[in-house]
Parts: C-alpha cells; sequence; structure tokens
C-alpha cells in the first residue's frame, strides 16, 4: 500500500475534540490490518534508515506506531508518559497548550547517555508535544537527531519548530 491508499484509512472528524477542529483520526488506520502493516513498515524502514538505536513514543497514539516499529526492527523501546506513571523518579517536563499546560515523563535510565533515539508520534501538529519530548530525551542524554511522525498538518508549523531545534522531522502523509 501507498501513503496515497493509507490516507484513505485516516477518518476525519469535525469539531472534535472542539468546534472548528477537523481531527484527523488514525484509530481507522491501526483497524485496517493491512494498512497498519504498511504504515508500520514504512515508517520503520524511515528509523532505519536514520541509524537509530532505539525508538520513542510519545503516550498515547505514539506507542502504538513506535512500539511496533521498534518490534519490527528489534530496536528499545523508551515510552515518553503522561504525569504519574512511572514507577521511578522521573524526569519532567511541562509544556503549554492552547488552554493551560501538560507534563510528560521519562525514566532516565531508560534512555542511556549518547543513546541515538528517534522520536515517534501519531501526528504532528503545532509541535509543542514533541518539542517538549524532545528536551526531556535530550536532558535524560539521548541524542535524538529525528522525529517521525504518521501524519503532519503542515499548516501549524510543527516541522518548522524542531527543525528549529536541530532535528530531522518526516511524516508518511500530510493534510495542507
Ligand atoms: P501538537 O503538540 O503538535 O500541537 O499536537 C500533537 C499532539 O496532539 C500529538 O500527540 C497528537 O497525538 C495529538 N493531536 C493533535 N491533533 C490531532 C489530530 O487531529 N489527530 C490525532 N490523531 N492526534 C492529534
Amino acid at each position: 500500500m501507498t501513503p496515497e491508499d493509507l490516507k484513505l484509512l485516516v477518518r476525519t472528524i469535525p469539531d472534535f475534540p472542539k468546534p472548528g477542529i477537523l481531527f484527523r483520526d488514525v484509530t481507522t488506520l491501526m483497524g485496517h490490518g493491512e494498512g497498519f502493516a504498511a504504515a508500520v513498515a514504512l515508517m520503520a524502514d524511515k528509523v532505519a534508515a536514520s541509524g537509530a538505536e532505539a525508538v520513542a513514543g510519545i503516550e498515547a497514539r505514539g506507542f502504538i506506531f513506535g512500539a511496533a516499529i521498534a518490534a519490527r526492527l528489534g530496536l528499545a523501546f523508551i515510552p515518553v508518559r503522561k504525569p504519574g506513571k512511572l514507577p521511578v523518579p522521573v524526569l519532567a517536563i511541562d509544556y503549554a497548550l492552547e488552554y493551560g499546560t501538560d507534563t510528560l515523563e521519562v525514566d532516565p535510565g531508560a534512555v542511556g547517555e549518547g543513546r541515538r533515539v528517534v522520536l515517534i508520534d501519531d501526528l504532528l501538529a503545532t509541535g509543542g508535544t514533541a518539542l517538549a519530548a524532545l528536551e526531556l530525551l535530550r536532558r535524560a542524554g539521548g541524542t535524538v537527531s529525528h522525529a517521525l511522525f504518521l501524519v503532519d498538518l503542515p499548516d501549524l508549523g510543527g516541522a518548522e519548530r524542531l527543525q528549529g531545534a536541530g532535528i530531522a522531522v518526516e511524516a508518511l502523509l500530510d493534510y495542507p
């Protein structure tokens, strides 16, 4: 399946989670076995080409793609978690949302000094979430030079923000 085929499997929901937002729902792609396998295979090829030694996924949908990619390549998977979930002392970062703030946490021991880590999430919008995860992984000692997404919404500027932080950004699908 090509990226164009995969795009047809993503469902678009207007006014979710708030009026005026066009939500790209990737659960319909996950619910299509062949489509999910193709998306994971195409993303795994890009991770392999990046030379990464570990895959970090952002909770929750970044876990689904990131873990599948890591297992396919025999790489370690690092969960970047929502607050209060990890049973060990964590590194944490707060980041701004449109309204309020959110927090991500990582087990510093899961990252490893100097390990080459690729960052994975399902979707890149403004880039705020991925930038926070990037900063956290770097503080934990990771060398992060690539981020990979299933979907990019380029009009929201996330790729530029991440590139400004010194990493290469790729996505399989975009919705200009
Ligand atoms: P950002 O921080 O780049 O503005 O937003 C990206 C984060 O919000 C990602 O973790 C992503 O899962 C979630 N997100 C924002 N908009 C959408 C959307 O339209 N579809 C999906 N599946 N996730 C979204």
